[in-house]
C-alpha cells in the first residue's frame, strides 16, 4: 500500500476497502452481475466529510472517481476500473418533517428506506418500482414511477440538495441556492458533485389501489391500441405500465399461468377501490383479461413486490428509448420480439411519462423528455452468466428494430453505455445548457463515470 493511501485512510471514519482486503470481492460487487469492475479503492463514507476527503484524494492523485449510490445502475456506472469508489451504502438515514411535508434522504438511501419513513406519516416521495434502488441515482436521472401521472417525476419533488463539488467544497442547490446546478441535477445524473442529501417535498398518499392485467399474446395488438387510447387521456390519479413478460411461477399467480408468455398492464390507482374500478371502467371493452389482480394495498408493499423476483447479482442488459406513438409498424415488431424473450425474466416495460409530467416545462429541470408518453425499456434478464450473450442480443436486436419508431433520446436510467451521442440526443435542447454549468462546477470533468456531459469549452459562461 503507498504511503499515500496510508495517509488517506487515516482521515476516513468510514471504511476504505482495497483488493487485497478480506472484504473486497464482496463490496466491489454491483447489482448487475454482468459487469465486473476492479476499483483500486472503496471507501464507505459515513459522513460529508468523508465524501469531501475522498473527492480531493481522487483528484489530487489522478484516480478516475466513481459514486455508489444504490448500486443499481445498468451499465456499472456506480464503480470503476482502477480509481476510487465513493459507496455511500452508509449513508442512508431518513428524516421525515411532517409539519414541513418534507423529507431528508442521505445520499446513499435506498426507495424503500424513504417509503418506509414516509408511510409513517402517510405519505410518500413518488419514484420507482423496486425498493433496493437508490434514491441518489433514481433523482438525479430523473425518477419515473407508479405515481408519475398522478404526481410527476421524483425530481418534481426535489426541493434542495447537499452537494460535494469537484473541488471538494460543499454547496447547497435549490430554487434560491445555486439554481443552476440545482436546476442540473434535475436529470443530469451524478455529473456535478456528489449529493449526500437530498430534501424532498412529500405527497399525501399511503394506500394505492393496484396489480397487474394479464391477456392472452394473440390479443397483444389490441391491447396495445386500446391501451395507448387509455393512457392517454386517462385521468391521472391511474397509471399503468405495459409489459411484455412471463408470468413468474409464485403464489401470487394461479398456476395454469405460471410461465405463460403474456402482455399485461400493472395499474397503480391513488383513489379507493370503488372510484379505481370507475377509472378502468373502459378496460371492460378490451379483450378479455386472463387476470385481473388490482386491490388496496399500501404504496411500499407495492414498491416491494417485484424486489424477490429481482435480487441483485442476476445479469441485466438494458436498452431504452423515449415513446410517442405506437404505430401498426411498432406494435408489430413488440409482438416479435416481446413474444419471444431469451429467459423467464426478460421483459419490456413502457413507463407513462404524461399527465402531472407534462405539465412541468420542458426546460424547468434538465430532463428534458417531458412532450413524450412513454419512456421504453428492454431488459435482457437472466441468473446465469452462461446466458449473458443471448439476453444481450435479444435487447439489442429488439430495440434495434424498434428504434425507429421511437425518439432519439432515452432516460439516462435506462440506458447502457451509449456513447456521447445518445447523451446529447437524450437531453436535447438542454444539453448546451447542461454543458456550461458542467464547465463552472467541474471544469476537469472529474465526476466522468456517468451518463457523461462534457464541460462547454472554457469561455462559456453558465446559464
Ligand atoms: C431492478 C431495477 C428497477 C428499477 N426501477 C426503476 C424505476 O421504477 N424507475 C426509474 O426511474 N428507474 C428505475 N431503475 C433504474 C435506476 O433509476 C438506475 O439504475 C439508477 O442509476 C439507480 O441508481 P442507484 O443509486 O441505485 O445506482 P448506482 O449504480 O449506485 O449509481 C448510478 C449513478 O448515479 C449517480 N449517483 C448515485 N448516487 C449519487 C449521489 N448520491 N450523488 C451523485 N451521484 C450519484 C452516479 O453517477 C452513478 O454513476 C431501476 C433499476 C433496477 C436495476
Amino acid at each position: 500500500m503507498s504511503s499515500d493511501h496510508i495517509q488517506f485512510r487515516a482521515g476516513i471514519r468510514g471504511e476504505v476497502i482495497q483488493p487485497d482486503d478480506a472484504g473486497y470481492h464482496e463490496a466491489r460487487k454491483l447489482y448487475n452481475a454482468m459487469i465486473d469492475k476492479r476499483p483500486a479503492l472503496i471507501v464507505r463514507c459515513v459522513d460529508v466529510a468523508d465524501v469531501m476527503t475522498s473527492v480531493n484524494y481522487a483528484r489530487d492523485s489522478a484516480l478516475p472517481l466513481a459514486i455508489r449510490g444504490g448500486g443499481h445502475n445498468g451499465p456499472g456506472l456506480g464503480s470503476v476500473d482502477d480509481g476510487l469508489v465513493i459507496d455511500l451504502s452508509r449513508m442512508r438515514w431518513v428524516r421525515p418533517d411532517p409539519a414541513a411535508g418534507t423529507i431528508d434522504a442521505a445520499g446513499g438511501a435506498l426507495l424503500g428506506d424513504v417509503d418506509h419513513a414516509a408511510h409513517a406519516f402517510g405519505c410518500c416521495v413518488p419514484s420507482g418500482i423496486v425498493s433496493t434502488t437508490g434514491v441518489g441515482g433514481i433523482t438525479l436521472g430523473g425518477g419515473i414511477g407508479h405515481l408519475s401521472r398522478k404526481y410527476g417525476l421524483t425530481i418534481d419533488h426535489l426541493l434542495a440538495a447537499d452537494v460535494v463539488l469537484a473541488d471538494g467544497s460543499f454547496a447547497r442547490a435549490s430554487e434560491t441556492e445555486n439554481p443552476d446546478l440545482f436546476w442540473a441535477l434535475r436529470g443530469g445524473g451524478g455529473n456535478f458533485g456528489v449529493v449526500t442529501n437530498f430534501t424532498f417535498r412529500m405527497q399525501p398518499t399511503a394506500m394505492v389501489c393496484a396489480g397487474p392485467m394479464f391477456w392472452n399474446l394473440e390479443d397483444a395488438a389490441e391491447v396495445m391500441r386500446c391501451y395507448e387510447d387509455f393512457i392517454t387521456g386517462a385521468p391521472e390519479e391511474i397509471n399503468g405500465f405495459f409489459a411484455f413478460m412471463t408470468v413468474p411461477p409464485v403464489p401470487l399467480f394461479p398456476p395454469d399461468l405460471h410461465l405463460r408468455k403474456v402482455c399485461g398492464v400493472v395499474w397503480c390507482s391513488t383513489e379507493n377501490m370503488e372510484r379505481t374500478n370507475q377509472l378502468l371502467a373502459p378496460v371492460a371493452a378490451w379483450p378479455k383479461p386472463l387476470l385481473t389482480g388490482v386491490g388496496p394495498m399500501p404504496l411500499p408493499v407495492l414498491n416491494t413486490l417485484f424486489d424477490g423476483l429481482l435480487p441483485s447479482g442476476l445479469q441485466w442488459y438494458w436498452k431504452a428509448d423515449f415513446v410517442d406513438h405506437l404505430s401498426d409498424e411498432a406494435i408489430a415488431l413488440h409482438i416479435r420480439y416481446g413474444s419471444n424473450p431469451p429467459s423467464l425474466l426478460s421483459t419490456m416495460h413502457l413507463y407513462p411519462i404524461n399527465g402531472a409530467v407534462h405539465r412541468v416545462a420542458q426546460d424547468a429541470t434538465a430532463f428534458s423528455y417531458r412532450n413524450t408518453k412513454w419512456a421504453g425499456v428492454i431488459g435482457g434478464i437472466d441468473p446465469d452468466p452462461a446466458n449473458k450473450e443471448k439476453i444481450s442480443a435479444w435487447a439489442r436486436s429488439y430495440w434495434e428494430a424498434l428504434h425507429p419508431y421511437s425518439a432519439p433520446g432515452a432516460y439516462v436510467n435506462f440506458m447502457m453505455e451509449e456513447g456521447s451521442g445518445r447523451v446529447e440526443a437524450t437531453y436535447g435542447s438542454n444539453y448546451a445548457k447542461l454543458r456550461r454549468i458542467k464547465a463552472k462546477y467541474d471544469p476537469g470533468n472529474l465526476f466522468r463515470v456517468n451518463q457523461n456531459i462534457a464541460p462547454a469549452e472554457t469561455g462559456a459562461t453558465a446559464a
